[in-house]
């Protein structure tokens, strides 16, 4: 299952609710990123280096892989395949160039989009979040607007994040429609 929105849109806190209420295995990616504040490595991402990354990227170790701001994210395809092979179901939050990808090599996963109420409300969350600078936040709503442009075609769900309680409510609803749709079980 994959899980894409806007930073900002409230994703990682619905994916953190929902692993607790269903038994996902939470897929951690590689990122050029610095840690935030409270990050954990080989928790919330693996930490690597742009030459650590493309070393991966070169020997076909991760399943998709974008290019996010000014940093690198990826997905690896070891994890992915282990807990597919035994049965178990995987939880990806991406963001949406790489979730395209997720969606051509996996056609029956299950994707959901998660976005903020309106771009103004995704804006005062990003600044609220207080981590970032004005200059990576606008890029950030760049390419949200961009990610929302695109969502409706690529994505089996749009979930607006306006009050999280109703929002886990809904996405463990359309698990449940699913679990009852055998022919599209992932
Ligand atoms: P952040 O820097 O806020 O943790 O993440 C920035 C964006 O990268 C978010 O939209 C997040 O979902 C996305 N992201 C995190 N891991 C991956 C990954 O492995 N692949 C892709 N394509 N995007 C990712």
């Amino acid at each position: 299952m994959v899980i894409a929105g806007p930073s900002g849109a409230g994703k990682s806190t619905i994916v953190r609710r929902l692993l607790a209420h269903r038994p996902f295995r939470f897929s951690v990616s590689v990122t050029t990123r610095a840690p935030r504040p409270g990050e954990v490595d080989g928790v919330h991402y693996h930490f690597v280096t742009v030459e650590e990354f493309r070393a991966m990227v070169d020997h076909s170790e991760l399943l998709e892989w974008a290019e996010y701001g000014t940093s690198l994210y990826g997905t690896p395809l070891g994890p992915v395949l282990d807990v597919l092979e035994g049965g178990e179901d995987m939880l990806l939050e991406i963001e949406v160039q790489g979730a395209a990808l997720v969606r051509e090599v996996y056609p029956e996963a299950l994707m959901i989009f998660v976005r903020a109420p309106s771009l103004t409300e995704l804006a005062r969350r990003l600044r609220e979040r207080g981590d970032t600078t004005d200059e990576a936040i606008e890029r950030r709503l760049e390419i949200a607007r961009h990610e929302l442009a695109i969502a409706d075609a690529l994505f089996d769900y749009v979930v607006v994040n306006e009050d999280l309680d109703a929002t886990l409510a809904q996405v463990l609803d359309i698990l449940d429609v699913r679990r009852r749709r055998p022919q599209r079980s992932t």
